[in-house]
């Protein structure tokens, strides 16, 4: 039977999602599109001391802004909590199907491939130390699981008893003493593991009545119907288990397939990808800013101003590529030409200069009128209240060195008002005794200068200088500080031209005086 995709996304909510986050669920996106399927979000929040409150939010928030919603599992910004015939699997937060689980444990046990278990927390913590003292480290499994306390020992009565008396039992899977799991992944190949170095799991506790991650996340993706799991390395490890979960419900013939993606790593290539690297090169780790409870803010693709598009096209170029030359990929033809067959195997270095590179890619595609849309807000807010075909001209002047719409203040603040000061290790360099002289004669000789344009201006000025004997470096440095404020910006005569003559004679006069 052929089953329609539907693949899913399911973080727990601990925090902000990590662009290795939402790179995992970008991938999933464009799986679930390729194939005419469904993207599912899920909310596995079973292990509540890790909760963070806020943190859901922030993950359906940061997808809507990367413009990959999931069809399934959300509504109006909501996780969706009761059934409809799109969210027929509803709720789609684990602590609210709490209820489902513990039958699906059951089953196990009494299957003979899981077992209940009532080590208490100090027993099993002691055996630990007690272990690492010899230099070992302690495994509950088929080497140990004989000498402790469990159901596999105890009589039935014996259990019962236990069961009834205490709630601080948990149900554990009996992993098999020696058993080659055959398992496959569809980016790694083949994989084969030998069950005996495996502990056994605890599926399901007493004390919370809550699954752990491993039973809610097979039981969820069954009943989901979910067709592939492409999710991070770091649950490649689980992966027996999964294996042998499906196989221990019987539910072999709708197993998902698997994906694992490799880890984004550190620009250097040496580790993980972490925020501490974010803080110590200057880039951000998260799609959106994010405060956390002690009131520290870290910075966020969205704040720093990268377009969504941008984001979701280096994201996706992190550990995936085409195959050929072309970088610049839309949603649209991301959703055409991904494929997992070409999603690597080794860890993504993180480029926060490619990162950079794809927004400036982005922006210089803007048309100069949607730039000056976004960027007149930025000048109302500081009071500067400028007709469009001025701004339209100022961004064509800069766009080419800014990366994101964030730079054009700076990029451009001296067309818009006049410096507040002046460089003064410029002013000392440049500044001669004739200097005064000089700018009074270029004041005259603009005075009457007309046509005020950049092409009739830059000739002026050149042959103005050179026939009066002065030296060309002094005098445009001079200029430019006087119209600037520093020595950046644009060429002189395009400054001149674009603040217009009244405006140039009186920031050179200013500098005069001052
Ligand atoms: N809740 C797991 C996580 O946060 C999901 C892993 C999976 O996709 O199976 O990564």
């Amino acid at each position: 039977m052929i089953r329609k995709t539907r693949v899913r996304f399911a973080p727990s909510p601990t925090g902000p999602l990590h662009i290795g986050g939402v790179r995992t669920a970008l991938y999933n996106y464009l799986y679930a599109k390729q194939n005419g399927g469904d993207f599912l979000l899920r909310i596995e929040d079973t292990d509540s001391q890790r909760f963070v409150p806020g943190a859901e939010e922030y993950i359906i928030e940061a997808l809507a802004w990367c413009g990959i919603s999931p069809d399934e599992g959300v509504e109006d910004g909501k996780i969706v909590e009761v059934a409809s015939e799109k969210h027929s699997h509803a709720p789609y937060r684990q602590s609210q199907r709490k209820h489902l689980y513990r039958k699906y444990a059951e089953e196990l046990v009494n299957k003979g491939y899981a077992y209940y278990s009532f080590d208490s927390s100090e027993d099993l913590e002691a055996l630990r130390k007690e272990a690492e003292a010899k230099g070992d480290t302690f495994i509950y499994n088929h080497t140990t699981r004989d000498t402790l306390s469990n159901s596999l020992r105890f009589s039935q009565d014996e259990t019962l008893r236990r069961l009834n008396g205490t709630n601080e039992w948990v149900v554990r899977f009996k992993m098999p003493e020696n058993r080659i799991v055959k398992m496959k992944d569809l980016i790694r190949g083949d994989i084969e593991v030998n069950s005996g170095t495996l502990d056994d799991k605890v599926l399901w506790k007493a004390i919370d009545e809550l699954p752990t991650y491993h039973l809610a996340n097979i039981v969820d993706d069954h009943l989901m119907e979910i067709t592939e799991v492409i999710r991070g390395e770091e649950w490649l490890p689980s992966l027996p288990l999964h294996y042998l979960l499906y196989e221990a419900f019987g539910w072999q013939d709708s197993q998902p397939k698997f994906a694992h993606l490799s880890l984004l790593l550190k620009p250097d290539g040496k580790g993980k990808l972490s925020k501490r690297d974010g803080d110590r090169l200057g880039f951000p780790v998260f799609p959106l800013q994010w405060t956390n409870e002690q009131g520290e803010t870290s910075r966020g693709y969205r704040e720093d101003g990268y377009y969504p598009e941008a984001f979701i096209n280096l994201l996706a170029f992190l550990g995936w590529n085409p195959g050929t030359e072309k970088e610049i990929f839309s949603l649209k033809e991301l959703v055409e030409a991904f494929s997992l067959e070409r999603v690597v195997k080794s860890g993504a270095k993180f480029n926060p200069d490619k990162a950079r590179w794809f927004n400036q890619e982005y922006l210089r595609k803007e048309s100069t009128l949607s730039l000056v849309d976004s960027f007149k807000p930025v000048l109302l807010s500081k009071g500067i209240d400028k007709n469009d075909a001025y701004i339209a001209k100022v961004i064509d002047l800069i766009k080419e060195r800014a990366v994101f719409v964030n730079d054009f203040w700076s990029l451009s603040d001296y067309l818009f008002v006049a410096p507040s000061s002046y460089d003064q290790a410029v002013r000392t360099k440049f500044w001669k005794e004739d200097t005064p002289a000089v700018l009074k004669e270029i004041i005259g000789m603009l005075e009457g200068f007309e046509p005020f344009t950049k092409e009739a201006l830059e000739p002026a000025l050149s042959s103005f200088i050179k026939e009066k004997g002065y030296q060309m470096g002094s005098v445009m440095n001079i200029l430019r500080l006087l119209l600037v404020g520093e020595s950046k910006g644009a060429g002189i005569a395009d400054i001149m031209s674009l603040i217009g003559k009244q405006e140039t004679i009186s920031r050179i006069e200013r500098g005069l005086s001052d």
